[in-house]
């Protein structure tokens, strides 16, 4: 009989075998993802899988039941599809590995992801007055970002659902008339021509952030997008609704948090702050945080903004409207200018815009 020792030695001896062939194996896994990718396969095909184990459970020698050795290379597969999906994570076009640099999107005199930004304006454009007295204060504020949704996406079909076409051309008219960059949404397909027509920046909002063929098309505009995150989209699910569009073609994504869906009711949604250096960190493209949509009310906003720059974002969104208690949507998360101005003050934005303004 050999002596514990020797025994052992050939277990060690096994274990590095068995070690050797696993590396080998996820060496192939790693050319099966190249060339899947390549061919746009599925990384895990489960018909495969199974045939897989049937055939090895066929072959097994023993001592191991079947259901062992099954049990035991369904792990292995397993691993293999984790290692392809987390090859595939860095392989994206969006991926921080692909581009060492951060992202800038230049539209006119702002620059997104270089200095810090403002995007502030109404829920949604409702007049041409409504839109000129909060341009004209949000301009002598330092705000370079006008927005203002003409095509609103509401819970509730029988609630205001934007001006349309007379809504962005008011948005663009306010905002050549006071020299700022436009944002406002774009709600499906059929509508990009028209919006793209009339502002300097699209958005997708929350609940259009799975809108794969909208975000497809997107990669062929040229025009930056703004893209908001889903309710319920992880920061994976906004990378690849964000990879949609810059594999399409169209570089210039600027992604936006907004807040996700919890169990909290003490504000809208809740601001995952998390989001912000993890997509900083996953990524290359710009972060902005929207805290109105985050918070749902006026009260906190200027702390919030404190930490969404604090965590690395390149930016806020704040809804301002002149007349919060009459907006036809939105109304009791917009600030009207003096809250804005006190939200100015009070957040971090005002040295950061300052400094940029100094530095250009
Ligand atoms: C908006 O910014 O106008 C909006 C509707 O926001 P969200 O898509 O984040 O809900
Ligand atoms: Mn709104």
């Amino acid at each position: 009989m050999r002596t514990l020792e020797e025994l052992r030695g050939e277990m060690n001896y096994l274990n590095h075998a068995l070690l050797a062939l696993l590396s080998k194996r996820a060496r192939v896994s790693t050319e099966v993802l190249a060339v899947k990718q390549r061919d746009n396969l599925p990384l895990h095909d489960p018909a495969r899988e199974l045939a897989m184990l049937e055939e090895l459970a066929a072959a097994n020698p023993g001592p191991f039941p079947d259901g062992t050795i099954k049990h035991l290379f369904s792990e292995i597969f397993r691993a293999s599809v984790a290692l392809m999906e987390q090859g595939q994570a860095k392989g994206l076009k969006v991926s921080r590995t692909r581009r060492a640099e951060p992202g800038v999107v230049t539209v006119g005199a702002v620059r997104i992801g270089a200095e810090p930004v403002v995007v502030a304006g109404p829920c949604a454009v409702e007049s041409p007055e409504q839109m000129d007295m909060v341009a004209r204060d949000l301009k002598r504020l330092g705000v370079t970002i006008l927005r203002g949704g003409a095509f609103k996406p509401r819970s509730n079909p029988y609630a205001f659902q934007g001006l349309g076409e007379e809504g962005l051309r008011i948005l663009r008219d306010t905002g050549k008339k006071y020299g700022m960059v436009t944002v406002t949404e774009v709600m499906d397909v059929r509508q990009i021509e028209l919006v793209s027509a009339y502002a300097d920046i699209l958005q997708i909002g929350a609940r259009n952030m799975h809108n794969y063929e909208l975000l497809r098309e997107l990669g062929t505009v040229k025009k930056p997008v703004i893209l908001k995150r889903g309710f319920s989209a992880t920061i994976e699910e906004l990378l690849w609704a964000a990879e949609y569009i810059v594999g399409g073609g169209n570089e210039e994504v600027i992604l936006c948090e907004r807040g996700i869906r919890t169990f909290e009711t003490q504000t809208r949604n809740t601001l995952d702050i998390s989001a912000v250096p993890l997509l900083k960190q996953m990524s290359w493209l710009p972060v902005l945080v929207d805290v109105s949509h985050a918070a749902g009310r006026t009260d906190i906003l200027a702390p919030l903004a404190r930490a969404a720059i604090a965590a690395g974002a390149d930016g806020v969104m704040v809804e301002v409207h002149p007349f919060p208690a009459v907006a036809r949507s939105d109304s009791r998360q917009q600030l009207d200018i003096e809250q804005f101005a006190a939200f100015l003050r009070e957040s971090d934005l005002l040295t950061g815009m300052r400094l940029a303004a100094n530095d250009s």
